[in-house]
């Protein structure tokens, strides 16, 4: 059986912190303001893993008032989320993302998070998409406030 999760995360600009995109720290700022290293793209794919696998989300597995996950490294959190789903027999197919973002531009990044997503999620890179699109200046992510991203796993059915 193939089943689809879906997961969005949206978190403020803040150029006193550093960036980390995909588990990809970037040179370019702004960085994110959040509890942990504040991962976009690693939360929303957490988030369409445990979709998927119909496993909650990660605000069940790490609540964000826990001092252990102050300035986390997020891939822990998508660690977690294929462990559990491949406990529960579950195989990851493919991921495609969105990252919403006025800057930095992220074209010459989208390799190299697309490299990293693909070996936390432990499939080939062939099987991860990475794409970026900006808010046209409108919004709060289009007027440099924050950084959003989308994503969307399939896993497939073990048995
Ligand atoms: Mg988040």
């Amino acid at each position: 059986m193939i089943r689809t999760g879906i997961g969005y995360d949206l978190h403020a600009t803040d150029s006193d912190r550093p960036l980390v995109l995909g588990g990809v720290h970037l040179s370019e700022g702004p960085g994110l303001r959040g509890h942990s290293d504040a991962d976009i793209v690693l939360h929303a794919l957490t988030d369409a893993v445990l979709g998927a696998a119909g496993l909650g989300d990660i605000g069940d597995l790490f609540p964000d008032t826990d001092p252990r996950y102050k300035d986390a490294d997020s891939a822990m959190f998508i660690a977690a989320a294929v462990r559990q789903a491949t406990h529960a027999g579950f195989r990851i197919n493919n991921a495609d993302l969105v990252v919403h973002a006025e800057r930095p531009k992220l074209g010459p990044h989208k390799a190299t998070i697309r490299d990293r997503i693909a070996e936390l999620l432990g499939i080939p890179p062939g099987r991860v998409n990475v794409k970026a699109t900006t808010n046209e200046r409108l919004g709060p992510v289009g007027t440099g406030q924050a950084m959003a991203c989308t994503a969307i796993v399939t896993l497939e059915d073990d048995a």
